[in-house]
């Protein structure tokens, strides 16, 4: 049993809020209105809901963003159509699309003070939907985003779909059936972006509504409840929501432009309560933060609610395995550092977190 230094409870002590940031509402390509889709987060016990429609902020200029009980929206939008989807938060005004040249996308959001993230940048497809079409990014030459979402609950579901009897297991007997991990190739490229700076994963279910054409069979809709309990961002603030929206919108896009936050698989085990972070002098300092190599090694701690297999991953690769409830690893260099949590269910082990990193440089 890995004993939990005192310092750790300013980790502990931090307050989490469990979001869902890539949802399309009846204003674009979703099944729900805004209320609606505020009363089934509240029903599948989530607490953020990010709107992402399609090019525009219809529901923003409707004033519907906001608190619905104790769950809160906030209204973004998704950029471009064919390929390099952008979805960003804190803009007040639509973002023109931009396939070409998506960089001017990124700086549009920059422009207007919002934060955006690079969507389901590596699908795969599949014959069996829109012809195997896939809505990928292809230009890493672009800067200045401030994320990349590493795990696309709905592109990946479809891409498992891979012919008409997998397509009804999947729709109506095991629906998690193929979901395994975050993307590989996005996570690599991740990775491989926070050797020159920070740039922060965020998950989502990007909830499309999927039609899988053959002969009598139904289109295959996901009720936003089941999706709000699959891949989930999870935020930490180190005040608590308020009530105030203007405030807590804030709060919010701070701690995810931070990268205060983990990516996770809600499905089978709530992810809350899970911390990541390094000791320092002063304490412990959460998953986002940048501190500058001292010469010394570092402590980083790790705690899950459920007991996990927990792999510290640095510079992109797996340097340290531990198991249980507690883990305590050493830094013993510059590096990025960050962890990834794994679970299993009916035998099979499933990807359940990852954070963000700690940066020592
Ligand atoms: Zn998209
Ligand atoms: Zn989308």
């Amino acid at each position: 049993m890995v004993v939990a230094p005192e310092s750790v409870q300013g980790l502990r002590g931090m307050y989490e809020y469990i979001a869902n940031l890539h949802v399309h509402s009846v204003y674009s390509d979703g099944s729900g209105t805004i209320p609606e889709i505020a009363e089934a987060a509240a029903g599948a016990g989530i607490d953020i809901v990010g709107i992402t429609d399609h090019r525009h902020l219809i529901a923003l200029e409707k004033g519907e963003e906001g608190w619905y009980g104790r769950v809160l929206v906030i209204v973004g939008t998704e950029s471009n159509d064919a390929s390099h989807h952008y979805i960003s938060f804190g803009v007040t005004e639509r973002v023109p699309d931009n396939e070409a040249d998506p960089q001017q996308v990124i700086d549009a959001v920059n422009g207007q003070g919002g934060i955006g993230f690079i969507t389901h940048p590596f699908e795969r497809g599949t014959p069996l939907v829109e012809g195997g079409k896939v809505y990928n990014w292809y230009d890493w030459t672009v800067t200045g985003y401030q994320g990349i979402s590493i795990w696309d609950y709905g592109s990946q579901w479809r891409d498992s779909i891979t012919s008409v009897p997998r397509a009804f297991y999947q729709a109506y007997v095991h629906p998690n059936a193929p979901v395994r991990g975050a993307s590989p190739e996005a996570v690599a490229r991740w990775d491989e972006e926070c050797q020159k700076r920070p740039v922060v994963a965020i998950g989502g279910s990007d909830a499309h509504a999927f039609i899988v054409h053959y002969g009598p069979f139904r289109p295959v809709i996901f009720p936003y409840r089941f999706l709000f309990r699959c891949v989930n961002t999870h935020l930490l603030t180190e005040c608590p929501l308020t009530g105030n929206l203007p405030a807590d919108k804030a709060a919010v896009l701070s701690a995810l432009r931070q990268g205060r936050c983990f990516v996770a698989f809600d499905y089978y085990r709530w992810a809350r309560g899970f911390r990541f972070g390094a000791n320092t002098r002063g304490g412990f300092v959460p998953m986002g933060s940048t501190l500058s190599w001292a010469g010394e090694t570092v402590p980083l701690w790790a705690e899950v609610p459920f007991r996990a297999e927990m792999v510290l991953i640095r510079d992109g690769r797996p340097v340290a395995v531990q198991h249980g409830l507690r883990a305590e690893f050493t830094a013993d260099g510059p590096g990025v550092y960050r962890l990834e949590a794994y679970r299993r269910h009916l035998g099979r082990r499933y990807a359940w977190i990852y954070s963000n990193p700690v940066y020592l440089s």
